[in-house]
């Protein structure tokens, strides 16, 4: 039987529904908007990209947007002046330093000088060290937005054996603390692993995470397990380009009970959970109830 298709271009617009509800009520019942300033240094056309269309679904949902584009030749300390300004700015409850940044600033610093109140993407090292204890933090996007769609498609994920092919500290390793928050048990596989298909037999809950093209096979799947595709790869087929995922959606969708395509899957996802967590941020800051649903 052909695996059921996780939409997440439609969840994604769910979310941003929400968002903008709670937005909405925040402006009615208290007078505040929430603000997100996005920095971006240099002029890499990607980043470019995606903080243009950050930009535009901030204020679709009704929340303050603010662009600071900065030349790539940007001293450090002109940038951590900027971060200083942000954190200190009460209009602002989140704050997104666009990676990658130039080589000559030092991204770690960079990010670890943000409040970690305002720290939407979740990168700071306090948000990383609360999440890894289960307390409350700032939960990095993309995990996060996998977790809403495993959620919405399980009800719940409790016991079940999880399977996360990657451990970088933006998707890989928060997914897998945020799977062994909500009970699954976990491994983490990498390019040592030993005998990865093998291991990925073993689950009913695949995140594939590895920045290579279409490299999760059918036969690697479980029957009726749910493969969540974080992949991003644009590659040329057939004299066209085309945008593929981490696992090969062909053979892996044969087999699987669910699975999320690419594009249309974890992508739309990732900027929903951007805007989910600026309006968790700015709740927190006025001592307000926190979205229920929008955050781990
Ligand atoms: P990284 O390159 O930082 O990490 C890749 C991970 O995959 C590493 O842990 C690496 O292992 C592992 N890996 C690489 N090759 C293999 C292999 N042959 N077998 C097993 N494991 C392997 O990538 P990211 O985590 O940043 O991104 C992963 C993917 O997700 C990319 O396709 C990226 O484009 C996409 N992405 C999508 C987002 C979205 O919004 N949908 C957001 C962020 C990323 P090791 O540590 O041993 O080197």
């Amino acid at each position: 039987m052909a695996a059921t298709v996780i939409d997440g271009k439609a969840f994604a617009a769910k979310v941003r529904e929400q968002v903008a509800e709670h937005v909405k009520r925040l402006k009615d019942d208290h007078n505040i908007t929430p603000g997100l300033a996005v920095v971006l240094v240099g002029e890499d056309p990607a980043s470019e990209v995606y903080v243009r269309s950050k930009g535009k679904m901030t204020v679709e949902v009704g929340m303050k947007s603010v662009e600071h584009k900065l030349a790539a030749d940007t001293s450090e300390a002109e940038l951590l002046a900027l971060i200083d300004q942000l954190n200190n700015d009460p209009e602002i409850h989140g704050i997104l330093v666009q990676l990658p940044l130039p080589d000559h600033l030092d991204e770690d610093l960079v990010i670890n000088s943000l409040d970690p109140a305002k720290d939407v993407d979740g990168f700071h090292i306090s948000n990383v060290g609360l999440l890894g204890t289960g307390q409350k933090s700032m939960v990095p996007c993309t995990p996060l937005g996998c977790l809403m769609m495993l959620r919405d498609h399980h009800g719940s994920i409790s016991g079940m054996n999880a399977v996360v092919v990657g451990r970088s500290n933006i998707v890989g390793k928060p997914m897998a603390q945020l799977l062994l928050g909500d009970s699954c048990t976990v491994t983490i596989a990498h390019s040592r692993t030993k005998d990865l298909p093998e291991v990925v037999r073993g689950a009913d809950i695949v995140v594939a995470a590895v920045g290579r093209p279409e490299m999760v096979q059918g036969d690697w799947i479980k029957p009726g397990a749910t493969v969540i595709d974080v992949g991003i790869n644009r590659i040329e087929r057939d004299g066209k380009k085309k945008l593929v995922g981490d696992a090969d959606y062909e053979s892996c969708a044969e087999v699987a009970g669910a699975i999320t395509p690419v594009p249309g899957g974890v992508g739309p996802m990732t900027i929903a959970c951007l805007l989910a967590n600026t309006l968790t941020a700015c709740c927190r800051a006025n001592g307000l109830d926190e979205p229920e649903g929008l955050t781990a």
